[in-house]
């Protein structure tokens, strides 16, 4: 019997299991395909506070610190670089939204200063002719995303977390002493605790346990390109929220902004939509011109889940007592290291340093259990 079975080995998962470990619960993380196999290990790394919700501001600065000292809290380093940002209107519209949603994201806690855009061109001498006005905040950067599962194995192997990787829950239930867990392999295992964190698929493991919950499924395309010159050295974004883009050291770079493509998270399927790739593109292109004459290497989609007012899931699973749920956390890779500990903190009796996000707001339906 473990005192607690985790559901979902992305950052929220490997997080909070983590966490339970280091604060002496006996650990079990389950993942269907691998760690850091789902959005964690394929996301755009932008660890980028300029985009984050201003509610969500806080857990965004500490999410970023526990980045930046991956190596001493996971033992991995992460790739991690600390290049600044910049955020760019190129009409007076979007300089109107630019300007009200940084005043919000500054009034939480981001250090951030609005700029004329000929002072964002002498930073970043390849931002085109056609930016009006941007924002620059010194924090922002990335980190290698795809580094997400090889730190956190290390580090929960460290702490005695057992782990199952390859194998995925294909069966839940409440008994008197806690969980069962059926795996997909047919071997069962049992935990007086449950956390779920399996990301866009957690909507079906709730329903194991008679909770419906309102996640919705978004499909976000990122491109990289081939090595080109180096053309940007900090991160860069758009008013709108739909535009992120880096450099690696290695020469490419990655272009996203959430643009969405098709898929289906069940079957683990997706498809390219190409008029949004190209607007994608596009964007890219009118923000560094440059980028023109390069060419796309890959294209790939991630499944990102959200719940209608766009805040966490995180906290008591309604109806299911010790069922606990972590999802929906847009930006959730910057987040997920502050979000799974503040949670982990709540599991272990302990009140966490931050308000945590009641999953049971929408009224979620649970069958008698
Ligand atoms: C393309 C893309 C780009 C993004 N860019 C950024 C960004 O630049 N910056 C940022 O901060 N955030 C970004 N995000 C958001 C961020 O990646 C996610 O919020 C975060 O990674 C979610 O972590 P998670 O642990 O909840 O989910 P996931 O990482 O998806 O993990 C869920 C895990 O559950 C497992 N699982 C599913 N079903 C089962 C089962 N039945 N049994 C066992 N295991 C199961 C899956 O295999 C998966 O590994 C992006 C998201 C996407 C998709």
């Amino acid at each position: 019997m473990f005192d607690a079975l985790v559901v979902g080995g992305g950052v929220m998962g490997a997080g909070t299991a983590l966490a339970l470990a280091r604060g002496g619960m006996r650990v079990m993380l389950l993942d269907r395909k691998g760690l850091g196999t789902g959005a964690s290990g394929v996301n755009a790394g932008t660890l980028s506070l300029q985009i984050k919700r201003a509610s969500l501001v806080p857990y965004a600065l500490r999410g970023r610190e526990r980045w930046a000292d991956a190596h001493r809290l996971l033992g991995v380093d992460v790739n991690y670089h600390m290049t600044g940002g910049l955020t760019l209107a190129f009409t007076d519209a979007e300089a109107t939204i630019l300007e009200a949603r940084m005043a919000e994201r500054k009034a939480a806690g981001v250090p951030l200063e609005i700029i004329p855009a000929d002072r964002a061109r002498a930073m970043e001498p390849a931002i085109g002719p056609r930016a009006l006005l941007a924002s620059y905040c010194p924090i922002d950067g990335y980190a290698d995303s795809t580094a997400t599962g090889r730190a956190y194995r290390a580090a929960l192997v460290a702490a005695g977390v057992t782990l199952l990787e390859g194998d995925g829950v294909a069966a839940l239930e409440r008994t008197g002493a806690g969980f069962a867990l059926r795996a997909e392999s047919g071997a069962g295992f049992e935990g007086r605790r449950l956390v779920l964190a399996a990301g866009a698929w957690t909507q079906r493991l709730a329903r194991m346990l008679g909770v419906e919950l309102p996640i919705v499924v978004r499909f976000n395309m990122v491109s990289v390109t081939e090595r080109i010159r180096r053309l940007a050295t900090m991160t860069i974004g758009h008013a709108t929220g739909l535009l992120t883009l880096k450099q690696s050291d290695n020469g490419t770079m990655l272009i996203g902004g959430g643009w969405q493509g098709r898929g289906d998270p069940e079957r683990g399927e997706t498809a390219i939509v190409p008029e949004n790739f190209l607007m994608n593109l596009r964007l890219a292109a009118t923000a560094v011109p440059a980028l023109r004459g390069s060419r796309i290497v890959r294209s790939w989609i991630g499944y990102e889940a959200h719940v209608p007012d766009f805040l966490p899931l995180a906290g008591a699973m309604p109806g299911v007592p010790d069922a606990w749920l972590l999802a929906c956390v847009r930006g959730g890779y910057t987040i997920g290291p502050c979000i799974s500990e503040l949670l982990a903190t709540r599991i272990l009796g302990g009140e966490p340093e931050l308000p945590l996000f009641d999953p049971g707001r929408f009224n979620s339906v649970a069958a008698a259990a």
